[in-house]
């Protein structure tokens, strides 16, 4: 089985594409950010997840990567798209390092690229119907700095690795689900 990484600034479309993904290919889809939303608020640990999210702030690498990595661990078999995941470097060598304990590794990374104007219209338009407390301005501006100073870097490690595919985030969803199928 394959295992996936779609990656891509706030708002870039990674969530939609990944669900897409899951479906055709069969693949498990782990969103770190909805397993963080699922555990915000539930006693002291959620109510620091929820503090980090609502700030637009990373949670914690120690934190992040243990919940993950139980996660990865019970679906490994059955091919996974991990989106949100990882975030940092630091993120994506214990991810490297966790996959090749399990004889597993990544395949693809998918760079979902899209301007920031283009993103923040979006994300201020899903903020509208998604509930989601992270969706406002000044938030969204914490969650792109942090994309642009830690998590960007990583597109140059799976550069490196001869892993990275890159994807024009700006066409239709189906145009670009389309694009990404054919590159796979
Ligand atoms: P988006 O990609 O649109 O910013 P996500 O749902 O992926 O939204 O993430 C929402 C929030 O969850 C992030 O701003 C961050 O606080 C937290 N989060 C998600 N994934 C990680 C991660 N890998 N490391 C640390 N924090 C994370």
């Amino acid at each position: 089985m394959k295992n996936y990484i779609i990656f891509g600034a706030p708002g870039a479309g990674k969530g939609t594409q990944a669900d897409l993904l899951a479906k055709k290919y069969e693949l498990i889809h782990l969103s770190s950010g909805a397993i963080l939303r699922h555990e915000a608020g539930r006693g002291e640990l959620g109510k620091k997840i929820k503090s980090y999210q609502d700030k637009g702030g990373l949670v914690p690498d120690r934190l992040i990567i243990a919940m993950m990595e139980k996660q990865i661990g019970r679906t490994l078999k059955k091919g996974l798209i991990l989106d949100g995941y990882p975030r940092t470097l630091q993120q994506a060598r214990a991810l490297d390092r966790f996959l090749k304990i399990k004889k597993a590794k990544i395949d693809s990374v998918l760079n979902l690229r899209l301007s920031q104007t283009e993103a923040l219209k979006r994300l201020i338009l899903r903020g509208k119907t998604s509930g989601r407390s992270d969706d406002n301005a000044q938030t969204i501006k914490n969650r792109f700095a942090v994309y642009r100073l830690q998590t960007a870097p990583l597109l140059d490690y799976y550069k490196k690795q001869k892993k990275l595919i890159n994807i024009d985030g700006r066409p239709k969803i189906a145009v670009i689900f389309k694009d990404i199928s054919e590159r796979l």
